[in-house]
């Protein structure tokens, strides 16, 4: 089944690498422009470039998204570029891993920050003009940790979890004006986030994983493709878990 979207433009947050590379890449190519952001100039840059390379329509944009300032004033310069975004992909997150006891304030703030706070600044500067238009798609990339919890990670899954709560209320309130709102949970997705974890430490999670093994990027952008375009029209408030089985 191809999807359809007719001269759509979606925002990805964390385009520059990883799942949000790949979700950037997967929209340039069924023909949306892509604003591709992330925190350094260099890896939006290269993604952007990627799909303008591929025959596509991308452009980047450096924005430090646990910063309501920056958020707030790269909203403004967007809306008086394109008008209206009409997909926003909040994907832009951080791990700081540690136990309870000897994770810091800063640890904690900056990974609530960056992973759940980022998607109420996007919200609030993208969203309006979507009620305006009648249309929109707003897809949070949470986590299975933010589901099962994770020992070591007090931090992002409550970050994560939050994000569920944030789209689930948000999806309420939007509804009326036909912008959904769902959220896509991955598992254990091959990434440079999970290139950090110790070899023990995968050992531990493999055997979780019914497939047995780790997902791919494009696993998780498939997913956020069908969501994001019009054959997904009648979905809304939903968490879709895109992990190998692993939290059913
Ligand atoms: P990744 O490879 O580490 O890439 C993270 C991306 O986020 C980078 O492009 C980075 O920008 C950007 N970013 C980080 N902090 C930012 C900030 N303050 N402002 C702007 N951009 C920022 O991560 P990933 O594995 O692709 O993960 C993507 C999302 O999926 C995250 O929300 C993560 O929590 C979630 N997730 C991942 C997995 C997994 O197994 N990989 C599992 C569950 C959920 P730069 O490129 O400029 O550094």
């Amino acid at each position: 089944m191809s999807l359809t979207f007719d001269n759509k433009v979606a925002l990805v947050t964390g385009a520059g690498r990883g799942i949000g590379r790949a979700i950037a890449d997967s929209l340039g190519k069924a023909g949306v422009t892509v604003i591709c952001v992330s925190y350094s100039e260099s890896s939006c840059g290269a993604a952007a470039q990627a799909i303008v390379d591929a025959g596509g329509k991308a452009v980047a944009k450096a924005v430090d998204v646990s910063d309501v300032t920056s958020v707030a004033k790269a909203s403004e310069e967007l809306l008086d570029e394109y008008e209206n975004v009409d997909i926003l992909v909040n994907n832009a997150g951080i791990t700081k891993d540690s136990l309870l006891f000897r994770m810091t304030e800063e640890d904690w703030t900056s990974v609530i920050d960056t992973n759940l706070n980022s998607c109420f600044y996007w919200v609030k500067g993208l969203a309006r003009p979507m009620t305006r238009k009648r249309w929109g798609r707003i897809i949070n990339i949470s986590s299975v940790s933010g589901i099962m919890g994770n020992a070591g990670q007090t931090n992002y899954a409550a970050a994560k979890a939050g994000m569920i709560g944030f789209t689930k209320s948000l999806a309420k309130e939007l509804a009326g004006r036909n912008i959904t709102v769902n959220c896509v949970a991955p598992g254990f997705i091959k990434t440079d986030m999970t290139a950090k974890m110790a070899e023990a430490a995968l050992d531990k999670v493999l055997p979780m994983i019914p497939l047995k093994r780790m997902g791919e990027s494009s696993d998780i952008a498939n997913m956020v493709a069908y969501l994001a375009s019009e054959e997904a029209n009648y979905i809304t408030g939903q968490v879709f878990t895109v992990d190998g089985g692993m939290a059913m």
